[in-house]
């Protein structure tokens, strides 16, 4: 063992031991995958006075799994206002208060926004303890660009206010993110299909962390298909939209060669390079890329 591990695991143990500070903890939980859990998530959890959770029937059963025992208390929606009050008051007397929501991040398309404004200006501490979100991993793995994207959480459930929503979308360069219920999503996409066009490119994530996780890229006319195939449709979803500039159906696309060799000659960079950015702009990987740029090369020859 090098002496950095022993001052990390040092480290570790020493920060294992701190007592808390007063303040509001947002805990990030997992959103399948228990082993998303953080240390740090573990040892907030064990050392709050109180934990806030959206439900704590759901919570309990993380807090039976890590042997947990710090008390719970609801706060969700429907009492947010008055329970925001009470935890409030106990912040200010400098107790430490853990909020979490059913999974993920709370904050996003959770409870959590209400009681961080009230505990700033009750000038008491705010401490996030990152961890697992839905949209973001859809995000890193859909192949789609992540240099600007744009977090919507969930549609309207009905259906004149989703197409309008839809509708008013900026299409410049960002990547949309959606959360989107399973017996909404065949709907939804036929908005998206009617709205953007058959070729404009989606990516669904499904399951996310979970042993049924999936994946579906592909035009938005190909998925509706391949999900109206199935006998249901069920799990929990991310939908993200391609930005315009990657939204063109396959037979309509320049080829990829083309696309490659313009990029190389605009900006000068590698055929690797370029490759690179054409896969992301397609929505696709680095191999399949690379494997099309070969077919079309050999087509050439
Ligand atoms: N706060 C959570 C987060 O950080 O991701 C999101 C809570 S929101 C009420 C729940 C929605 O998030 C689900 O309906 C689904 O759209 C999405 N979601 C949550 N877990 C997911 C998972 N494992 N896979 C895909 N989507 C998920």
């Amino acid at each position: 063992m090098s002496p950095n591990q022993i001052s990390d695991q040092n480290n570790l143990q020493s920060r294992d031991d701190r007592p808390l500070a007063p303040g509001l903890y947002l805990v990030a939980t997992p959103i399948g995958n228990l082993e998303d859990i953080t240390l740090r998530a573990l040892r907030v959890l064990r050392q709050a006075d109180r934990i806030a959770c959206e439900d704590t029937r759901q919570t309990q059963k993380l807090l039976n799994h890590f042997e947990i025992r710090t008390p719970t208390v609801s706060y969700h929606m429907h009492n947010e206002g008055s329970r925001t009050e009470e935890l409030i008051a106990e912040l200010r007397q400098g107790a430490r208060i853990a909020v979490v929501s059913d999974a993920g991040t709370p904050g996003i398309a959770d409870p959590g926004g209400q009681i961080v404004a009230a505990a700033l200006a009750a000038g008491v501490d705010v401490f996030p303890i990152p961890g697992a979100n839905a949209a973001i991993s859809g995000l890193i793995a859909s192949g789609l660009p992540t240099e600007h994207f744009t977090f919507h959480g969930f549609l309207p459930a009905k259906a004149g206010q989703r197409k309008t929503a839809l509708e008013d979308l900026d299409r410049s360069d960002a990547t949309h993110i959606f959360y989107e219920a399973p017996h909404r999503i065949l709907d939804t996409l036929a908005d998206v299909e009617s709205v953007f066009g058959p070729a404009q490119h989606v990516v669904i994530a499904r399951e996310l962390t979970k042993l049924h996780e999936e994946f579906l890229r592909g035009t938005v006319a190909d998925l509706r298909s391949q999900l109206n195939a199935r006998a249901s449709v069920r799990g929990e979803i991310v939908l993200m939209l391609a930005p315009a500039a990657a939204e063109t159906a396959p037979e309509t696309k320049a080829t990829l060669a083309a696309e490659v060799a313009a990029l190389r000659k605009s900006e000068g960079i590698s055929e690797m390079d370029a490759l690179k950015r054409v896969a992301r702009e397609r929505g696709i990987g680095k191999s399949e890329a690379y494997r099309e740029l070969q077919r079309e090369q050999n087509r050439l020859r």
